[in-house]
């Protein structure tokens, strides 16, 4: 054995007590760190200059160099200020699952040798228990909502096919007319699946509700007549990104009796509404989905990346996505295959295991506290904004997302200069957007550390930026 290596080998001890001492120095400066910085544009360019060694320095010389080179420039992305994208950062018990998941390094796809895919299992139903869902639901974890939409949307279109007498996961789709997907704010992922699938960024855009982000059921029905029994994909959005606004999951599925339609949700973050009596509502009706998609890494507070796939169609799934071969196992849905068989990975981490830890540590009031104050600090940011004269809200808070912008009429340029100032200033992050036209910041709390008293320093940022 290389020497270096028999040296940390004899030290395990020493590095392992050497991150946690790095790691609570560094969660204990999070408040206080700035919550992002600005990585300049020429990061690629720079990360060319670093020669590989000859001879390796030992853990505890690269962990110094790493600490020296890019410690500055991480982000405060864990903390309770970062109200970028819907990050969440990790609860405690979520961290050290995922610590426990690197040093257990299952292999979680076969069921051969170890009992992680049954924990995988057992995870998938605490939460289906916490969101609701019946136990006709299969589920699986994956690297993160895109492609929990792609396993999504990929049964979709292996269902429509199937109406066609076409198995597009043998035969591909190059006979068949395009598969008509209809919705009305889909997230970005849903082009970027439907990329991967070979179906093109292609959806039919139905119309909003006035002033909203939510479908118009009515018009839905409209387009779903004109499709004459064509079988289609309806991706109904629980949580759009802007306003966090949910379509009507109950009315749409009540389509089902008269149309022909696959329907796929995506509640990334906006199914964690399930989580609080005073939310739930929003998502009624998402049981009656064929497939859902939930991240993890959003709301539950597990560290990236990891998100959940539901689907009622385990032959379907089975279908695209089973991987023959003698070694690997049985593929089909009555012998339960192993879950290489179920999603586009092979060889799987162990992803179950924080969400399990964190699951079992906080139970269904832990995750109802974080739901509801996250929310409560959207609604306050939002109040704030809507009595100012120098900020304009621009929808109600409907969750835990506070759409708002510059009073006037800002132009896109105004709003990242002061979104740029206010990453500099450090005490908090935002992102921009656009609502409606209208140029836009978003503030998206789903922190579990986050406090009201974030939400006041925010503002008070805000306004600072603003001189
Ligand atoms: C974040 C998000 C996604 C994409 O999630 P990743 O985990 O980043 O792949 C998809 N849909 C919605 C509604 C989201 O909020």
């Amino acid at each position: 054995m290389d020497q270096t290596l028999r040296n940390d080998q004899q030290n395990r001890k020493q590095l392992l007590e050497t991150a946690v001492r790095e790691a609570i120095a560094f969660l204990d400066n999070l408040p206080t760190q700035p919550v992002a910085m600005n990585p300049g544009t020429r990061h690629f360019e720079n990360a060319w200059h670093l020669k590989l060694p000859a001879n390796g320095a030992g853990t505890i010389e690269a962990l110094a160099q790493f600490t020296t080179r890019y410690g500055p420039g991480l982000s405060g992305s864990a903390g309770p200020r970062y109200l970028g994208f819907v990050t969440g950062g990790a609860t405690p018990a979520a961290l050290l699952g995922d610590w426990l998941a690197a040093v257990y390094d299952q292999n979680v796809a076969a069921n051969e040798d170890s009992i992680a895919p049954q924990v995988e299992q057992e995870t998938i139903h605490l939460l289906r228990q916490m969101f609701g869902l019946p136990s006709t639901f299969w589920g699986t974890f994956v690297s993160g909502a895109t492609v929990s939409n792609l396993v999504g949307l990929a049964q979709a279109r292996q269902w429509a096919a199937l109406q066609h007498g076409i198995d597009a996961a043998e035969e591909g789709i190059y006979s068949l007319e395009p598969l008509p997907v209809l919705s009305a704010t889909p997230h970005s992922s849903i082009y970027k699946a439907l990329a991967m699938l070979g179906m093109g960024r292609q959806v039919m855009p139905i119309p909003t509700l006035p002033g909203r982000e939510a479908v118009d059921v009515t018009a839905l029905a409209q387009q779903l007549q004109a499709l004459e029994g064509q079988p289609c994909v309806v991706v109904g959005n629980a949580g759009t990104v802007n306003t966090v606004d949910f379509d009507d999951l109950q009315a749409i599925s009540r389509l089902k009796n008269n149309f022909n339609f696959w329907l796929h949700v995506d509640g990334a973050f906006g199914g964690f509404a399930a989580c609080s009596p005073r939310y739930t509502q929003l998502v009624a009706g998402m049981e009656t989905a064929d497939s859902i998609t939930i991240d993890a890494h959003k709301w539950l507070n597990v560290p990236y990346d990891s998100a959940m796939q539901f689907s009622r169609h385990p032959d379907l799934q089975l279908a695209v996505f089973r991987n023959a071969a003698v070694y690997l196992g049985p593929t089909s849905a009555d012998e339960t295959p192993g879950l290489v068989h179920w999603t586009p990975q092979n060889s799987r981490r162990f992803r179950a295991l924080p969400a399990w830890m964190t699951l079992m540590a906080y139970g269904r009031t832990g995750y109802q506290d974080i739901v509801e104050r996250n929310c409560a600090q959207a609604e306050w940011l939002g109040q704030q904004a809507a009595d100012s004269v120098q900020f304009r809200l621009l929808a109600p808070v409907n969750l835990n997302v506070t759409c708002f912008t510059l009073a006037g009429e800002p132009t896109m340029i105004q709003v990242q200069q002061i979104l740029a100032r206010l990453r500099d200033d450090g005490r908090v992050y935002l992102t921009p957007t656009q609502y409606k036209g209208i140029p836009a910041m978003r503030a998206a709390f789903s922190n579990w550390q986050t406090e009201m008293q974030d939400a006041e320093i925010c503002w008070q940022a805000l306004q600072d930026a603003m001189y």
